[in-house]
């Protein structure tokens, strides 16, 4: 069977990647979702398990040690990161996964998956992002900074995405996102299998 494809989402804080990343998930119920482990605090709102699997630094730690994640970050004062296994276990399955990481994340993925999909999403200004991420009011004064601080950085790894998305209007954007994905899922090598069964060739 073919493998699964990988669709990488990324962009600065405040981007809006978890709002376009869940009405994606819903658009394509058949597209698996990497859960990250992180040791941040849940927000409101979020659940474990569903919107990442929230751990203490100790566990992360210790999955670290063992070998257990494919890719980790420490930022904002937190550890991020993406299990092997789930990774693993999805996409040799022949399913397509999508997940939602910062810049470091996104090259540690592209080297192990040079034929994903690199989405790069950002506000259409830095007063609109600075805007949403102070309106989102979850982090403190000193957080937003640090995350206002990191934005040079992650737009300067835009350029090693496949494909830049900016969302401005949210339904623009979500729509952009199917788009890709299905343009994806059409592309000849994907789908070879399929018309070696339907013609036999
Ligand atoms: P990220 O996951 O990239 O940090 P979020 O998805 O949490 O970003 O979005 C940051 C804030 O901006 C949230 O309060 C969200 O509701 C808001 N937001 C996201 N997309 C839009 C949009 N297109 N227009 C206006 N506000 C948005
Ligand atoms: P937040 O605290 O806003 O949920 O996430 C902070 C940053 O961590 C975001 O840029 C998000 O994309 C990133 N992130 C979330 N999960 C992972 C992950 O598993 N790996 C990496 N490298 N980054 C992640």
């Amino acid at each position: 069977m073919a493998p699964g494809q990988v669709f990488v989402l990324s962009g600065p804080p405040g981007a809006g990647k978890s709002t376009v990343g869940a009405r994606v998930r819903q658009a394509f119920p058949d597209l698996a979702y990497s859960v990250s482990y992180t040791t941040r605090s849940p927000r409101p709102g979020e659940t474990d398990g569903v919107d990442y699997h929230f751990v203490s630094r100790e566990d992360f730690l210790g999955k670290l040690a063992r070998g257990e994640m494919v890719e980790h970050v420490e930022v904002f004062g937190n550890f991020y990161g993406t299990s092997r296994q789930a990774i693993a276990d999805t996409v040799q399955d022949g399913r397509d996964l999508f997940l939602d990481t910062e810049v470091n994340g996104g090259a540690a993925l592209k080297r192990a998956f040079p034929e994903g999909v690199y989405i790069f999403l950002v506000p259409p200004s830095p007063q609109e992002l600075e805007r949403r991420l102070r309106g989102r009011g979850t982090e403190s004064p000193e957080n937003i900074k640090e995350r206002l601080a990191r934005v040079a950085y992650e737009l300067a790894a835009a350029q090693d995405y496949t494909h830049l998305v900016v969302n401005d209007d949210l339904e623009q954007a979500v729509s952009d996102i199917e788009a890709i994905i299905r343009t994806d899922r059409l592309r000849c090598a994907r789908r070879f299998e399929q018309l070696r069964r339907l013609w036999g060739v």
